[in-house]
Parts: structure tokens; C-alpha cells; sequence
């Protein structure tokens, strides 16, 4: 029946980021649906780990700082010593750095794109190995933007990292296809989080903003977690290299 193709019963996710805003929702969603959630994070945060266990499954909290690769296999690792196996992978942590492009620093420029980018990829391929080894198949999904698409303003960074997390997607899709690996993206539009702080308390760019959303609000963290689950799934599993956005109609304006 279609509804059971969604369940994730048994399935075991690495989710990062996930101590709070889009990461933490995506965890939840995932673990409402039936996976057991491993937690890549810098800091402990057991609250997550209530709300996870609460709902019968089974938690890992691995400490990494993913502004470097040097915690990508051992995430790996980690998992699969207490969980057996890896099946899904949600590549969420994130981070925006804003600045004229005329100012814009190579510190900016670097931490952006180690943590959007090159993480994104290493980590994603110490996983396709393992994923490969089990013979299982796997599900692999990145977080996007509407900065996929778009150019941005004062946040040149960002938009590299972001335009570039859309161009893996598609060639890990490529490849990974013939392990039976999924991989593809959720583009978020814009989502009440840290990330969008400033903007919102910007009175002039949020009224810009709302104004061009035709839905008329911002995103909520919970608006992710259908599509996540989805991907997830045997439900998706014909769709590769490709991106989901949900936005509140932003991107069709
Ligand atoms: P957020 O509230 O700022 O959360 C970002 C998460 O990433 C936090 O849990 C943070 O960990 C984690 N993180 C950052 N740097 C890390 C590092 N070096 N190592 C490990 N974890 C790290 O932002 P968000 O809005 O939920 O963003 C989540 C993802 O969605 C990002 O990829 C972002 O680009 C994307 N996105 C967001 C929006 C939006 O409108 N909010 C729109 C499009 C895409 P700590 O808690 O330890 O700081």
C-alpha cells in the first residue's frame, strides 16, 4: 500500500546539525516515521534525545565539527558500531556568513564552504562506501537553498556553497545510481531559524521578503519534514539528482 512505502521503520539516519532549526525538525521527522537518528553535532543536546527516545527509537549523539573533513569516517564508524548499518545520510549543517562583496573576506569565504561544501561531499562519500559495502541501497539527502537558484544579496559565500550543493547532488545521483544509492536535495525557502535572524529583524528586508512569498508567511522548520520523510523513503525511489523546493511558492514568482 502507498502509505507503507513512506515508513522508515528499521532504517538508521545520520542527520547533521540537528541540534536545532531545520536539522532538529528533520531528525524528528525522520524518527516520527520510523529510523533510528544518529546526531551529528558539536554539543550534547538531550532534549532531542527525549523527544527521540519518547517515540521508541533508538539515539546517537556523534560530537564532530564538520569545519573540517577530519570527522567523516569516524561519523561512520560510529554509527554503524552502534547501530550495524547506515541507510540515510541528511546533510543539514550549515552556515551563512553576510558581507558586501567588495569587504568580503577570505575567512568568510573559507569557513562557508568547508562546512557546505567540502563536508558535505567527504562526508557523503564515506558513507556511499559503506552504503556500497552493505549492498542495501541508501538515501542520501543535501540541504539547498533558493540560493541554488538565485544570486543572493551579501552573501557570496553562501551562494557558491549552496549553487555547488545542487551540482553534487546531481553527480552523486549520477554515480551512486548504480548502487542503487538516491541522492537528492530539499532546497528550503525561507525558514524561521538562526540562520534567518537578521533578515527578519531587518524590518525593510522582511517586508521585502514576505511580500514576494506568495504563501504570505515564513517557512517553519516543520514545513521540511514531509519532504525529508519522503526522500527518505522507498516512496522516492526512482527520483535522483534532483531537488525539492519547498518554499511557500517562492522560486515560482
Ligand atoms: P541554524 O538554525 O543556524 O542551524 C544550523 C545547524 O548547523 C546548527 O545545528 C549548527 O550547530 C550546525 N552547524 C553549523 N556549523 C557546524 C559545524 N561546523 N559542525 C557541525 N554542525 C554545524 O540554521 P538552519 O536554518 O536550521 O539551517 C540548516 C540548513 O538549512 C543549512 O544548511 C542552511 O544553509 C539551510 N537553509 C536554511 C534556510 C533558512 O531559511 N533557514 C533556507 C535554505 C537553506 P550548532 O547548533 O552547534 O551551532
Amino acid at each position: 500500500m502507498i502509505l507503507d512505502m513512506f515508513k522508515l521503520d528499521g532504517k538508521v539516519a545520520i542527520v547533521t546539525g540537528c541540534r536545532r532549526g531545520i536539522g532538529r525538525a528533520l531528525a524528528l521527522g525522520l524518527a516520527e516515521a520510523g529510523a533510528d537518528i544518529v546526531a551529528v553535532m558539536r554539543s550534547e543536546e538531550p532534549g532531542l534525545e527525549r523527544e527521540i527516545t519518547s517515540l521508541g527509537r533508538r539515539y546517537l549523539w556523534v560530537e564532530a565539527d564538520l569545519s573540517s573533513i577530519e570527522p567523516v569516517e569516524r561519523i561512520v564508524e560510529e554509527a554503524v558500531k552502534a547501530f550495524g548499518k547506515v541507510d540515510i545520510l541528511v546533510n543539514n549543517a550549515g552556515i551563512i556568513r553576510r558581507d558586501d562583496i567588495l569587504e568580503f573576506s577570505e575567512e568568510d569565504w573559507d569557513e562557508v564552504m568547508n562546512v557546505n561544501l567540502k563536508s558535505v561531499f567527504f562526508l557523503s562519500q564515506a558513507v556511499a562506501r559503506r552504503m556500497k559495502e552493505q549492498g542495501t541501497g541508501g538515501k542520501i539527502i543535501n540541504i539547498a537553498s533558493m540560493l541554488s537558484f538565485q544570486g543572493g544579496i551579501r552573501v557570496p559565500s553562501y551562494t557558491a556553497s549552496k549553487s555547488g550543493v545542487l551540482g553534487l547532488t546531481r553527480i552523486l545521483g549520477n554515480e551512486l545510481a548504480k548502487y542503487d544509492i538516491q541522492v537528492n536535495a530539499i532546497a528550503p525557502g525561507y525558514i524561521e531559524t538562526d540562520n534567518t535572524r537578521a533578515l527578519r529583524e531587518d524590518p525593510v528586508r522582511n517586508k521585502e521578503i514576505l511580500g514576494r512569498i506568495p504563501a504570505g508567511r515564513w517557512g517553519s522548520p516543520d514545513d521540511l519534514k514531509g519532504a525529508v520523510v519522503f526522500l527518505a523513503s522507498p516512496a522516492s525511489d526512482y527520483m535522483t539528482g534532483s531537488v525539492v523546493a519547498v518554499d511557500g511558492g517562492w522560486l515560482a514568482r
